[in-house]
């Protein structure tokens, strides 16, 4: 396959709902085929690894907005930035 056709592959299972599409300023989007159980991502500024959150503390959508302007709100897309463990056990040596 070449990449633009795995491209529109992805493309079309994210607007299905079968994979959803995670992208941290600064880096490439990756796809994960976890979706629909409102969980978040922890990214690390040093290495770019990205690991799952299960929930920020509170009931789904996680966080409220102070206004919600009238939406009805379903899901909120948070993303954590660190460091790792990695990067932050070899600073520290
Ligand atoms: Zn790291
Ligand atoms: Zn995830």
């Amino acid at each position: 396959m070449s990449t633009q056709a795995i491209y529109d592959v992805l493309r079309a299972l994210t607007a299905a709902g079968l994979v959803r599409r995670i992208q941290p300023a600064g880096s490439v989007a990756r796809y994960e085929s976890r979706v629909g159980d409102n969980h978040h991502h922890v990214v690390c500024r040093s290495c770019g690894a990205i690991a799952d959150v299960d929930c920020a503390v509170g009931e789904p959508p996680c966080l409220t907005p102070s206004d919600d302007r009238g939406y009805v709100i379903d899901e909120a897309e948070v993303v954590y930035w660190g460091r790792c463990p990695a990067c932050t056990s070899s600073a520290s040596i």
